[in-house]
């Protein structure tokens, strides 16, 4: 490398990263918007009780349908939820819309994810007793989905807030098991209810003997420990079938279902629902 190429690469990096600041500056400013507007949206998609086929519940998934610039998918901008403090807006506006259109629906249980800035705000418990009391939704009915990412930064206050969400009669279900490093070690640390194990995983139990070992021994353990096993992204049949052998109890997936509008989820065609054996 010359020195005046090096210059130049230097040049178009800063550049690059001034353009990705002012992207996600307009992001920022985008979802606090958006919010004021009533951009976003909340579809579902069933959790299917694997014995019986049943809808057991639903999770929500919060959407950006009438972004003015084009619709992004949760991935691109939760992150900048995160990293700007508009999660919190954010995620009360999913639970609260959640709780209310869910209030038609008593006997599916509902599922939120909860990001680790919300955990965070040492108000984020009570902040979710104000909108179950708010929306008359019975906290018995509700499951928090965590990441390891909500346990790690702050492991204290992580298991002050699970005991807490746990004494208003939430269930706390770890979601995205089996893609972190030292899950096994959180499962004893903390009161969980529920294992998700990731559809990284979960999917490759058709043709990867070890994802399907994996999946069979995260299940004993689980069950070991009392708590539930949902697998996710369940896309195929043989997915279903081998799922359900390897004893998880709930599945999650397009096989099933897409998310979507809530009425139009829980007006599932009974056959469709049902699994096949
Ligand atoms: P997650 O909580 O693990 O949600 C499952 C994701 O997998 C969803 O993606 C869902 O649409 C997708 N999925 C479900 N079944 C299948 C399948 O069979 N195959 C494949 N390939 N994918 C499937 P989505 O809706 O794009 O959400 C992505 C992630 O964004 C979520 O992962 C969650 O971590 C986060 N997220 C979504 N909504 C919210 C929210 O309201 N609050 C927070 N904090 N995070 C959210
Ligand atoms: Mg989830
Ligand atoms: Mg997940
Ligand atoms: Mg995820």
């Amino acid at each position: 490398h010359s020195k005046s190429s090096g210059k130049g690469r230097i040049t178009w990096y800063d550049d690059e990263l001034d353009a990705q600041r002012t992207r996600k500056q307009a992001i920022e400013t985008g979802i606090r918007e958006g919010l004021k507007r009533g951009e976003f949206d909340v579809v579902y998609q069933p959790i299917i009780e694997a014995r019986h086929g049943t809808i057991a519940s639903v999770e929500a998934l919060v959407r950006w349908p009438r972004r003015p610039e084009g619709e992004l998918v949760p991935d691109q901008f939760i992150a900048l939820a995160e990293s700007s403090g508009l999660i919190q807006a954010l995620g009360q506006f999913v639970l609260r819309r959640a709780c209310q259109e869910m209030g038609d629906f008593p006997n599916v249980r509902l599922s939120v994810n909860i990001s680790p800035a919300q955990f965070r705000d040492v108000a984020f418990e009570s902040k979710v007793a104000d909108i179950l009391a708010e929306t008359g939704f019975p906290a018995q009915r509700l499951e928090l989905e965590v990441t390891e990412g909500n346990l790690i930064e702050n492991p204290e206050r992580a298991i002050a807030a699970v005991a807490a969400l746990k004494a208003l009669g939430v269930t706390i279900a770890l979601d995205d098991f089996g893609t972190g490093y030292s899950s096994i070690g959180y499962l004893r640390r903390y009161d969980f209810d529920k294992i998700k194990i990731d559809k990284s995983l979960a999917s490759q139990v058709d043709r990867d003997p070890q994802a399907a070992a994996l999946v069979a021994g995260t299940v004993n353990i689980a069950n070991a420990l009392g708590l539930a096993v949902t697998a996710e992204g369940v896309e195929t049949e043989d997915h279903v079938r081998l799922l359900r052998l390897a004893g998880c109890q709930y599945l999650q997936g397009y096989y099933f279902s897409r998310p979507k509008p809530l009425h139009d989820v829980l007006g599932l065609p009974a056959e469709k629902a049902a699994v096949r054996a």
